[in-house]
């Protein structure tokens, strides 16, 4: 199984070290040439999303990307990854690849909350420590949308189809449960 992680900035090298030891194969992707018909899912990691936004524009990324996850590709997106994924924006104008059927609000906790951990109910694993960096949440979630995780009342994780999306980092913790929760969507289970 060989995985896609983009890689030209934020917490890419975490995500690859978790799915690694998971035995997935993983390959970073920072060019057009890196995005390949031979990979089985990719993860969009966190970081900033309108550098990676900008990323994805600059290299020829953006379509082929949003093509991609349309046609079914699976997808985990973390943090900056869920508002690339987002359909809409609350506090943003940008909208970058689209696909996910979900209102998203950046740095929604404001400046003082923007960083913290939290026990959550992750619905297909059980309780996970989450991680919380200037963090998204969902406003919105369609009805073809699963909310999978909720904290303070607001949905911090869900899957549609074939994306999965965490407000929060799995990849900064030793919990592998929420990659391997995606390893199994990769392999159809
Ligand atoms: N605040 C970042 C953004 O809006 C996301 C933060 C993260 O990925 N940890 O892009």
């Amino acid at each position: 199984m060989k995985i896609g992680i983009f890689a030209l900035q934020g917490a890419f090298l975490e995500h690859r070290q978790s799915l690694e030891k998971l035995g997935a194969e993983t390959i970073e992707i920072r060019r057009r040439a890196h995005f390949s018909d031979g990979l089985d899912g990719i993860v969009l990691p966190g970081g900033e999303s309108t550098v990676q936004g900008k990323f994805l524009r600059e290299e020829g990324l953006l379509n082929p990307v949003k093509q991609a996850v349309e046609g079914g590709l699976p997808v985990f997106g973390t943090c900056a990854g869920l508002i690339l994924l987002a359909k809409e924006l609350t506090n943003d104008r940008n909208v970058y690849l689209g696909t996910m059927d979900v209102t998203v609000k950046r740095n929604a906790y404001g400046r003082q909350l923007g960083s913290f951990r939290a026990d959550v109910e992750l619905k297909p694993v059980g309780l996970f420590p989450a991680v919380f960096i200037r963090a998204p949440y969902i406003e919105k979630a369609g009805t073809n949308v699963d909310v999978l995780a909720e904290q303070d009342g607001k949905i911090v994780a869900a899957r549609q189809d074939n994306m999965f999306v965490t407000a929060f980092h799995p990849e900064l913790t030793e919990d592998l449960r929420a990659h391997a929760y995606f390893l199994d969507m990769v392999r159809g289970k």
